[in-house]
């Protein structure tokens, strides 16, 4: 481990990885900072922007999309798949598309952005369903991606996804890792597979 101590080697029983994600870039959009951003520069604009363009309809997207829109700014949001909000229930989504609507965020759905660039200081973007669509602002938000990679994970059998999540069991569990004299047995022998008592309410029969 670096340090502001220098090099450091510490030992434990036990470790938990908690080095949190940063915002999933997109080929194709290069971030500048500035005009093409993610959310974190979407939190501090300096101004309302006239117009922003978001991409990705997940949640932090639409958070950031309408509060900008409440604070008067035009806001197009451009979405991959044919709906908003992946992941949660669709009925939920529909009703929730409706009321993002009715604030004036503008939705296009099943628009898959190709390309985008600065022009005379305008963001341009290219996307199916959204030929060159000229904005202020570009908030990238299609997805967070896991701080894996400075951990030097090499050289432990944990085998990371292939977007640098550390696996963990369907239930969400940690991975657990036995360290032995002679080194870390292998962490497919240490998933903790055993279910969850279940947990039930005491009743005193009344
Ligand atoms: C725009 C936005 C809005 C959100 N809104 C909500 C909300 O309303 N409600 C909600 O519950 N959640 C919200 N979230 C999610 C929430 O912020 C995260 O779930 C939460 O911060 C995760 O906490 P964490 O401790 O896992 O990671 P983080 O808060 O990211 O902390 C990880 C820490 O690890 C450090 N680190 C990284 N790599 C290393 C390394 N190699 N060595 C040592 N340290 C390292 C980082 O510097 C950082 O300090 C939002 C997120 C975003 C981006």
């Amino acid at each position: 481990m670096d340090s502001e101590k220098g090099a450091l080697e510490l030992k434990s029983k036990h470790i938990l990885i908690a080095t949190g994600s940063k915002p999933a870039t997109l080929p194709g959009v290069e971030l500048d900072g500035n005009l093409f951003g993610t959310s974190t520069e979407a939190l501090s604009y300096p101004e309302v922007p006239k117009h922003l363009v978001v991409i990705g309809a997940g949640y932090i997207g639409l958070e950031l999309g309408s509060v900008w829109s409440r604070l008067g700014a035009k806001v197009t949001v451009l979405e991959f798949i044919d709906r908003i909000l992946p992941g949660m229930d669709s009925d939920i989504a529909a009703e929730a598309k409706k009321l993002f609507e009715k604030q004036g965020l503008e939705f296009r759905l099943k628009s898959k952005v190709t390309s985008a660039k600065v022009e005379n200081g305008q963001c341009k973007l290219n996307a199916k369903a959204a030929n060159e669509l000229p904005a202020n602002r570009v908030l990238v938000a299609v997805g967070r991606a896991p701080n894996t990679e400075k951990l030097a994970l090499e050289g432990i059998p944990i085998e990371l996804h292939k977007k640098g999540f550390i696996p963990v069991n369907e239930r969400s569990q940690r991975l657990q890792m036995e360290f032995t004299q002679s080194g870390m047995s292998s962490p497919a022998r240490c998933w903790r597979t055993k279910p969850r008592k279940k947990l039930s309410l005491a009743s005193n029969g009344s």
